[in-house]
């Protein structure tokens, strides 16, 4: 077994930087606890003890509303809540925004089954202030994306699932909450929190797995095309050379994987390159207590885009987790870029520590020079869940299952989470052996 991997390390998106005691996350900093595949893998690996929860008693999100900070009401999940009482006493939403999201029991339910765009899904059933005020910051901001091209079906199934059944997505919250009131504390997962992390950061896992691979990682080795030979596939390197292999799986981003497949399935090709990709940067700052006039403990804080503000989400990453900033410390992160800020991309890094530092004063209230700034680009490599998504990656699958001894894997197709790519990653694998131990 060789892993080809384009970078300089392993990981993609998982990467930590460990310095003078801040454990700082430059790309994903937490994954979700009821998705237990990322969890699962840990434990095989013996990471068990290094998975870490969320700092429940610092346990709120806050949304960004005429440029103060306003707590997401008790109960509210992405965009539909299970309790009226905490959205009415909020100052998050305007009286009629509050009258129209209390109609949605009453609003008639969609009869087609088609994929809908997010801006459609919320405005529909809640009104459009939910969609400006909360829905597209939390759960478009997740994808990055463009609430009007977000698929619902590929990115909120548990919203649309409650329309079909329900016909009201206040009475399937409902519904929901009585179910998890029904189960045994154990069966609930009330050990864990929402999310969870590692002691030493999220690279732990890559980390881990590429000690163990040891030698069969081969960094700096970019893959550009593949052409079957007599007992299973040549693999084309940008640098010229090639490597031969029985079996291949590929876990790049869908245009890198468009690229690759190309000769041999040009259908499957064209549909892979269709997958739009996002670009967006993080910014870690450090700061200390003393720089904030009241710390934030707080987990972070999301920016609605009608707020016409130049980051769209922070994280204090040191309340949200132990141990991410020595005593005294305070690590903070901003998100910047994605679908609808597409010209901060543009920056320089100090122009986006600039950016950043301005949004904290006027936010947060913090004029204080950061200590450490770490500054990481991700060019391309948030994926667009565009409406049809899944019907697109339905065929694709249907195209390339045929392709002996090769499957696809990644962020690209059924999830952008890291438990979801993890099971992604396993899903590829059984393929692969399946399709081994068949005789040809
Ligand atoms: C900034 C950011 C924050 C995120 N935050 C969270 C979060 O908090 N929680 C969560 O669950 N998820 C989060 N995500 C999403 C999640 O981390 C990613 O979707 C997931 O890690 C992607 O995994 P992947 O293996 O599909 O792709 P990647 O991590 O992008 O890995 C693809 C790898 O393929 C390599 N490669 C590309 N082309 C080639 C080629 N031709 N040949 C060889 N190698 C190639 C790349 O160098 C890269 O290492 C975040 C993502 C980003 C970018």
């Amino acid at each position: 077994m060789e892993l080809l991997e384009r970078g300089a390390r392993c990981g993609g998106a998982l990467e930590t930087i460990r310095r003078d005691g801040f454990v700082i996350e430059t790309g994903a900093d937490s994954f979700l606890s009821e998705k237990t595949s990322a969890a699962e893998l840990a434990r095989r690996l013996g990471l068990g003890a290094e998975l870490i929860p969320t700092r429940e008693i610092y346990g709120k999100t806050f949304v960004v509303r005429a440029g103060r900070l306003v707590e997401v009401p008790a109960g509210f999940m992405m965009l539909a809540t299970a309790h009226f009482g905490p959205v009415f006493r909020s100052s998050l939403f305007s009286p009629l925004g509050k009258l129209r999201m209390a109609l949605e029991p009453f609003i008639a339910t969609r009869t087609s089954s088609d994929d809908e765009s997010l801006d459609s899904f919320v405005t529909r059933r809640l009104g459009r202030e939910v969609l400006d005020r909360v829905a597209q910051a939390l759960a478009g901001g997740i994808y990055t994306a463009d609430p009007k091209h977000l698929s619902t079906t590929a990115t909120i199934p548990r919203f649309v699932e409650m329309e079909r059944r329900y016909g009201s997505l206040f009475k399937g919250m409902r519904a929901a909450e009585r179910a998890r009131a029904s189960k045994s504390p154990e069966v609930s997962g009330a050990r864990w929190s929402l999310f969870q992390s590692f002691r030493n950061g999220m690279a732990t896992l890559p980390e881990t797995i590429a000690r163990r691979l040891g030698e069969s990682i081969r960094t700096g080795t970019e893959v550009v095309g593949m052409a079957p030979t007599a007992d299973g596939w040549r693999l084309g390197l940008a640098a010229g050379d090639s490597i031969d292999a029985e079996a291949v799986i590929c876990a790049a981003p869908a245009y890198a994987a468009a690229r690759i497949v190309s000769p041999l399935e040009p259908a499957a090709a064209k549909l892979l390159g269709a997958i739009t990709y996002a670009s967006a940067a993080t910014v870690n700052l450090t700061f200390r207590e003393s720089d904030f006039e009241g710390p934030p403990r707080a987990f972070g804080f999301v920016v609605p885009a009608v707020e016409h503000r130049r980051i769209i989400a922070a994280s204090f990453s040191s309340f949200k987790f132990e141990g991410r900033a020595p005593a005294g410390a305070i690590l903070a992160r901003a998100f910047i870029g994605g679908e609808l800020h597409r010209e901060m991309m543009n920056l320089s890094d100090d122009e986006m520590v600039a950016a950043v530092r301005d949004e904290f004063r006027a936010l947060l209230g913090v004029k204080a020079a950061p200590g450490i700034t770490v500054v990481r680009r991700w060019p391309d490599a948030m994926p667009q869940y565009d409406v049809g998504h899944l019907a697109r990656v339905a065929e694709i699958e249907r195209l390339i299952a045929p392709i002996p001894g090769f499957a696809i894997a990644g962020a690209a197709y059924r999830g952008v989470g890291s438990p979801d790519c993890v099971r992604s990653g396993e899903a590829a694998a059984d393929t692969i052996f399946a399709k081994l131990s068949t005789p040809k």
